[in-house]
């Protein structure tokens, strides 16, 4: 197929900068005046914008969705002898973290119709360690895949029975909601990132924490500063450097009012995917009382075979597409020593985990993909599919 059609991006970046390309000329010049690149005030009016945005009381800008979470989980004093369960199914991050604070990653199986953290595969693996003993159960991360909220209520319900920490990695999903409250509110703390390609991006790396809680945001603030207290010279606990810096921050400011109109644009484009697609593969189902962000549209393949043909036959019409996970975190080499001490007498499996690595396929997905482009895209899958 020869095509002289625009090419379509796998995220779309520079369509959106077009818009607002003045506004952050003019956002970084101010800094160059003004010359507080770190804890400007451009940090303090985009925490005021993000807390707002969310319905969140507090919010602190840091230096990455990872630190984000790092952050939330050293506030709470998480480290060696602690199990923080989260799902089998998602970005390294999530896993890393209580790694490196010295705490047991507990791999969790997905649900298969959400691809979000299975509640009872939860509650059964929670059940099992504080059994054993061995380990105390000490936070749950859950993470909304995709942009589609992960089951707070019941997340919540769990957390307050085992006196556990509940910490939402939204990375994914920044705008989208649960029963009418977005994310940002739900559990006890909210990490966000700003990477470029998530719902809400910077032009480098930044995050932000967001909570109810004012004593955990002020911890936040200090943990993010070198444990600061009152005083620069004053170091009340371990802290690390964690901080969003100002160009950063103006660079949010300046995109933070299209969000709104851009998920409304991406919830647009998973719709003109669904119709296009006719029910020929399936797609992550949208909980009831959920409204995703639609960060990430991925759809499921019959098996491993099928996805390599789509993919060729993407790849052949000029589609992009890729592969958000091929590899359960449990497999990876860095983990597989942590999952296997995490639950004595070996770890139940985690068959679903497995299962959606082998045969989901991300698609194209931005608020700037027009009917044609996803029609386009939709065509380029069924012709792999053979349909
Ligand atoms: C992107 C992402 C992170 C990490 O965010 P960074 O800003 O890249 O550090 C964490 N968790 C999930 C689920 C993500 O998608």
């Amino acid at each position: 197929m020869t095509t002289t059609a625009r090419p379509v991006a796998f995220f779309d970046m520079k369509a959106q900068q077009s818009l607002i390309r003045a506004e952050i000329d003019a956002g970084i010049a101010r800094i160059l005046d003004h010359g507080r690149f770190i804890q400007g005030p451009e940090v303090d009016a985009v925490e005021a914008a993000l807390a707002a945005f969310a319905g969140a009381k507090h919010a602190v800008g840091v230096s990455s969705g990872t630190d984000a979470l790092q952050i939330a989980m050293m506030a709470e004093g998480i480290g060696r002898g602690d199990a923080v369960f989260l799902p089998a199914f998602t970005y390294t991050a999530t896993a890393e973290v209580p790694l490196v604070l010295g705490a047991t990653p507990v791999f969790v199986d997905v649900d298969p119709l959400s691809f979000n953290i299975d509640l009872a595969d939860l509650v059964r693996r929670v059940e099992q360690v504080a059994k054993q003993g061995r380990l105390r159960p000490r936070a749950v991360i859950g993470v909304d895949l995709y942009g589609l909220p992960a089951n707070w209520p019941a997340i919540e319900g769990l957390c307050e029975k085992h006196g556990m920490f509940a910490l939402d990695d939204a990375a994914q999903a920044f705008g989208g909601s649960l029963d009418g409250r977005r994310l940002g509110t739900w559990g006890h703390a909210t990490a966000l990132s700003f990477y470029p390609t998530k719902t809400l991006g910077c032009y480098g790396d930044g995050g932000a924490i967001l909570t109810e809680d004012a004593d955990r945001a002020e911890l936040y603030r200090s943990l993010r500063t070198h444990g600061e207290g009152k005083s620069r010279y004053d170091v009340l606990r371990t802290g690390m450097n964690g901080r969003l810096d100002s160009i950063q921050a103006a660079i949010l400011l300046a995109k933070l009012p299209l969000l709104e109109g851009e998920l409304v644009a991406r919830r647009q484009a998973a719709a003109w995917y669904e119709a296009a697609l006719g029910g020929r593969v399936r797609t992550p189902q949208v909980t009831p009382g959920a409204e995703s962000a639609w960060g990430i549209y991925t759809v499921l393949l019959e098996d491993a075979a099928a996805r390599t043909r789509v993919q060729a036959a993407m790849q052949a019409a000029g589609m992009p597409s890729a592969i958000y996970y091929p590899k359960p975190l449990h497999r990876q080499p860095a983990y597989a020593a942590a999952h296997a001490a995490g639950i004595e007498g070996g770890a139940p499996p985690l068959p679903v985990s497995e299962d959606l690595c082998t045969r989901c396929l991300s698609l194209p997905m931005h608020p700037y993909l027009g009917e044609d482009d996803v029609a386009r895209v939709a065509a380029a899958l069924l012709a792999g599919l053979g349909a």
